[in-house]
């Protein structure tokens, strides 16, 4: 037998409805503030990802599933989504006619990573984007519209964290300082550290290892390396949150070690994933199309992870209410049934049946094991008067109606 993949999986119905039930839960929440769905195919160029992700992280660096198609090509299988959305928006040349856009995506992302709980080879991300726009307000809003998504899934414990990154001119001075703090103990920082400290130390602060956090405890701040645009603008971004009564702790190690980062950048975190806490991580982007296509749009984004979502998510809102009415009826009454069944499907009436009807009392069974409110019993006295058997599961009671009475009263 051929299995799935390491770190892949099939999903089926409880794993469906929930991925159902967050799509449609992002359809709702965010189409109130303004989105509208954008689907980007799967395959990218590589170099899209290797501009915009970053050469240097460990995404692009080690993760990618990338390859020659049969044009000798390279191409990769997207590591995430905003890539493929910025890519969209220049393409489109929004920029130039229509700038300001808000899209949001759903689907499959690749990494090839370790599996672990909460980590896999193949994830399913949702995520928005925000092309246009640079406010304050607005950083705080999307905030907010993530915080409400989560909840309207019956997330609890969840806590937001927010930092901000300033622009690329005060974060240099940043890294020269934290490069010097690392340099001193980096004998006792992780090996991942290590490496981080040449080519992207900023990424180092963000160590889930415990003997690094020990370290950096005392690391310098990027906050006091803000210039006054900066420190404005993140004063200004948590007044917004206030008013919109979020909650957030202000993390000064969160960061997303990239150039093109700007500004504010967010996590909402569960208490409940272990290592894996992050269920919804954002920035703001302001650079980044710039640096693709010289493109001068600010932009901001969020994406969250669907399998941590559905590990946190309230079970009962996806229960399998098996409702609509279970029909019985024999070899004999079999055309009458099929045209009964017809009837109820165009009126729109779930119908759950066997094809190789049993005795009455096995049919019963099965009604009453698949939790059906009405039982529609078709027997050969039935089918002479041209009625319908009723039956209400939860009293008992059972009466004689035209078929399109029973209509009335399934509906
Ligand atoms: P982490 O620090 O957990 O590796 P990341 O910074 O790589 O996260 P992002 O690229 O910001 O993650 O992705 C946003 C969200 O997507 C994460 O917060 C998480 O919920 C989810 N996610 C990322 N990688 C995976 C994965 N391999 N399996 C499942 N979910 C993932
Ligand atoms: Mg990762």
């Amino acid at each position: 037998m051929i299995s799935v993949l390491k770190g892949m999986k099939d999903r089926h119905s409880d794993d469906v409805r929930k991925y159902d039930f967050i799509v449609d839960t992002a359809k709702k929440v965010f189409s109130k503030y303004g989105f509208e769905r954008i689907i980007t195919p799967i395959l990218e160029e590589t170099e899209l990802f290797r501009r915009s992700v970053g050469d240097e992280t460990d995404v692009v660096s080690k993760e990618m599933y990338e390859f020659k198609d049969k044009g000798n090509r390279s191409v990769s299988m997207r590591p995430e989504g905003t890539a493929g959305v910025v890519r969209a928006y220049l393409e489109a040349g929004l920029h130039k006619s229509d700038p300001i856009v808000k899209w949001f995506y759903n689907g499959p992302m690749y990494r090839y990573e370790a599996p672990q709980k909460g980590r896999y080879r193949e994830f399913h991300q949702v995520g928005a984007e925000i092309f246009g726009i640079r406010s304050p307000y607005l950083d705080a809003e999307i905030i907010r519209m993530g915080c409400e998504f989560l909840e309207k899934l019956g997330i609890t414990g969840l806590t937001v964290e927010i930092n901000s990154l300033g622009n690329i001119e005060s974060r240099k001075k940043y890294i020269e300082d934290l490069k010097a703090f690392m340099a001193e103990r980096l004998d006792k920082l992780s090996e991942d550290s290590k490496k981080r400290y040449e080519k992207n130390p900023l990424r180092a602060l963000d160590s889930k290892d415990k003997g690094d956090q020990e370290q950096f405890k005392d690391a310098p701040k990027l906050y006091d390396y803000l210039d006054e645009e900066s420190k404005k603008y993140f004063e200004d971004t948590k007044k917004y949150l206030e008013l919109l009564n979020i909650k957030y702790v202000e993390n000064s190690k969160l960061v997303r070690g990239l150039d093109y980062y700007s500004d504010t950048v967010f996590e909402i975190k569960s208490d409940k994933l272990g290592a894996q806490a992050t269920v919804l991580a954002g920035g703001r982007y302001d650079r980044l199309l710039e640096i693709l296509d010289n493109v001068k749009i600010p932009a901001i984004g969020f994406a969250a992870g669907m399998e941590r979502i559905a590990m946190l998510m309230d079970e009962k809102l996806v229960e399998n209410k098996e409702n609509g009415v279970y029909v019985v009826y024999f070899d004999d009454t079999k055309e009458y049934f099929i045209k009964t069944l017809e009837e109820l499907r165009k009126n729109d009436i779930k119908a759950s049946f066997d094809y190789n009807p049993k005795s009455f009392g096995a049919q019963m069974k099965k009604a009453n094991k698949i939790n059906a409110e009405y039982v529609l019993i078709l027997g050969e006295d039935e089918q002479k008067e041209n009625v319908v058997t009723l039956k209400k599961f939860s009293t008992g009671e059972q009466e004689k109606y035209s078929l399109d009475e029973v209509i009335e009263i399934v509906k």
